[in-house]
């Protein structure tokens, strides 16, 4: 089966990427991956956006036989980027540290309380899991480009407008 662009058929689906629901009507992604637990395949769901941060060959694959996708060329870039720079897509948003046990993954060294870290997630068979954090100013070292704020805003939907500035000011 290949992956596919459509309308969302139901109000029920929810993106792998950020984790919200897709609305009814919607124009989602599906990714299509063989069925870990028996025959056939099976399908996951993405806003596309998240998918060409996340997801960047299956979109870009689909993107090929796709006819009409609106915001083609903003996802075309997206998922170009994150190719080029193989860790963009394990960025999953940002948040302040509630506790200063977890250590940064790039530099090793503990996060402080209440500082700002980007949060990890590695993909494997089709799942996301949770794959640590880093400072907020180990960013370039570890993406090898600190051109990453639209992509941690875009998974960090928790986040309020007064964080959300202060979080681009902390950019
Ligand atoms: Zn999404
Ligand atoms: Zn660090």
């Amino acid at each position: 089966m290949p992956h596919v662009f459509e309308s969302a058929t139901t109000n029920r689906s929810k993106c792998r990427g950020c984790k919200q629901g897709i609305a009814k009507g919607e124009l989602r992604f599906g990714e299509s991956l063989p069925n870990q637990f028996g025959e056939g395949e099976v399908t996951h769901w993405f806003h596309p956006a998240c998918a060409a941060y996340k997801r960047p060959e299956p979109l870009l694959e689909a993107l090929q036989s796709a006819a009409d996708v609106p915001g083609r060329e903003a996802l075309e870039s997206h998922a170009r980027a994150s190719l080029a720079q193989h860790r963009l897509p394990r960025i999953d948003g940002a948040e302040r540290s509630p506790t200063g046990q977890a250590k940064c993954r790039q530099c090793r060294e503990p996060i402080e309380k209440g500082a700002w870290r980007i949060r990890l997630v590695f993909h494997e068979e089709g799942t996301f899991s949770p794959g640590g954090f880093i400072h907020l100013g180990c960013r370039a070292a570890y993406f090898e480009t600190g051109d990453i704020l639209e992509q941690v805003l875009h998974f960090s939907p928790a986040l309020a407008e007064a964080d959300r500035e202060e979080l681009k000011a902390a950019f």
